[in-house]
């Protein structure tokens, strides 16, 4: 085994670099600047007390790590991670950890305080928190992987736990991190403290139901929205785009509705077909070829003309930052549920919202996920476990009370489903700190 040299200990060159460059030089918008102008908008409308917008604007509380793994060769790399806390006047903090090479500090205190919202909008009793560690996972050895994962964990434990911050899994995490996680914050317990992390293995705690979370609950509040807008599923047309978790459970869900999918896509492009797409034919040519692309008898289609298709409803289910000011005059849909994080930007908000589209946004249309974490957490604290069936009727309490909260605040203020989305959660989260005597 080779030493470990200095110079084999470096630190990823990350995007990190640009953090803090001012929009005046021409960079383009950060995720944080679009979480802090969505909050904006509401607490202009809330004429929200200042100095609780001088609290919410900012994360509670930001966790930067470095710590060296050793490779399989020998060689000791550095990596940088983080975890923000943005609020926990609601409860203990809730967010996922993401495993991505464009990790950044500014990333991640977006996440945090977009979660404090996503869980007051689920009206369940979390704050908002998020984590990332700069690093391309694809180029490490499960090996490396279970290290990094442990050390990143181990020195995050002194702000998590059971009761203070509870991490998930994101973007390239998965049950087996969250397994990682566990184990190594258990050692340091001295018990089995299964409910530090959610999204873990059924084996070890995890719960039934919480695979399809994301997309039923996209579903459920589909279903609410088409009840208001007098939309009859059966047969009415959707574009799905992305097929990964969230966008090929919520097709599932839709389709038993009598949702015709005319449309479907993933990294590699997508197929449209005007009679429709049966999910077990998408997903069974996805699981041959590795794509949806060339579907038998489908027309091939672009990512971006897929958004444009004149569909009833348009599932975003991939990435962020899709529905921009440049594209946002031509969505035809009536109905648009953001499965993705972050797919629509403020400036395409107000054009849907003029062109009358209705648009459920991420912080409640995707909240399912977050909402069935929270019945994994119950569920390991009083060592009592729900069937599929009890999960599955509990989430859809909480999207359906979701919903129509969102709806009626949305209504009554006369804004887009997003700023009362917004309103409804800072509300929430700004009772919290007044009862509690913060501000
Ligand atoms: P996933 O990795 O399972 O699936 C992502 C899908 O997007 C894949 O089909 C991939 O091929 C596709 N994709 C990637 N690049 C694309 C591109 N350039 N154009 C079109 N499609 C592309 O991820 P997921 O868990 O389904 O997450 C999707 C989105 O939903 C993300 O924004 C995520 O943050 C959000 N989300 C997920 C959950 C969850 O529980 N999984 C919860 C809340 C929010």
């Amino acid at each position: 085994m080779p030493p470990a040299s200095k110079k084999a200990f470096r630190v990823l060159e990350t995007a990190s670099k640009f953090e803090g460059a001012p929009q005046s030089m021409g960079m383009q918008k950060t995720q944080y600047d679009i979480a802090v102008e969505q909050f904006q908008r509401a607490a202009d409308i809330m004429k929200l007390d200042p100095n609780v917008q001088e609290i919410l604007r900012k994360p509670r509380r930001i966790l930067s790590v470095n710590f060296p793994v050793k490779m399989d060769d020998g060689r000791l790399l550095l990596y940088q991670g983080f975890r923000s806390q943005h609020n926990n006047a609601l409860g203990p903090y809730k967010g996922g950890v993401r495993f991505h090479p464009n990790v950044t500090i500014d990333e991640v205190k977006a996440l945090s305080m977009w979660m404090t919202w996503k869980c007051a909008v689920a009206g369940i009793p979390f704050g908002g928190a998020k984590g990332g560690v700069t690093v391309n996972p694809k180029q490490l050895s499960q090996s490396e992987l279970e290290k990094l994962s442990r050390s990143f964990f181990s020195l995050i434990s002194e702000i998590v736990g059971p009761y203070r911050d509870i991490p998930a899994p994101d973007v390239y995490t998965d049950s087996q991190t969250m397994a990682w996680f566990m184990d190594e914050y258990s050692k340091g317990e001295k018990n089995n403290a299964f409910a530090v992390v959610t999204g873990k293995p059924l084996i070890i705690g995890g719960s039934l139901g919480r695979d399809s979370a994301t997309g039923r609950g996209v579903a459920i509040t589909v279903e609410e929205a088409a009840r208001h807008l007098k939309l009859n599923l059966k047969g009415a047309t959707c574009a799905v785009q992305g097929f990964g978790n969230v966008g090929s459970w919520a097709y599932q869900f839709l389709e038993e509705d009598g949702v015709k999918i005319v449309a479907v896509s993933d990294s590699k492009g997508g197929a449209y077909k005007k009679s429709g797409i049966w999910f077990n034919d998408a997903a069974s040519h996805k699981k041959k070829n590795g794509s949806v692309i060339n579907l038998p008898d489908s027309q091939p289609i672009t990512n971006e003309e897929l958004l444009e298709l004149d569909v009833d409803i348009l599932i975003p289910a991939a990435l962020e930052d899709v529905i921009t000011k440049d594209n946002a005059k031509s969505i035809k849909a009536k109905l648009v549920a953001e499965g993705a994080n972050g797919p629509t930007t403020p400036e395409a908000d107000d054009i849907l919202f003029h062109n009358g589209t209705t648009l459920i946004p991420d912080i409640l249309a995707n909240s399912g996920g977050v909402s069935t974490s929270y019945l994994e957490w119950v569920q390991n604290l009083q060592h009592l476990y729900w069937t599929a069936d009890e999960v599955d009727h509990r989430l859809k309490n909480i999207m359906v009370k979701a919903f129509a909260e969102v709806y009626k605040t949305s209504q009554d203020h006369n804004v887009d489903m997003r700023t009362g989305a917004y309103i409804q959660a800072i509300g929430k989260v700004r009772d919290a700190m007044k009862i509690r005597g913060w501000v």
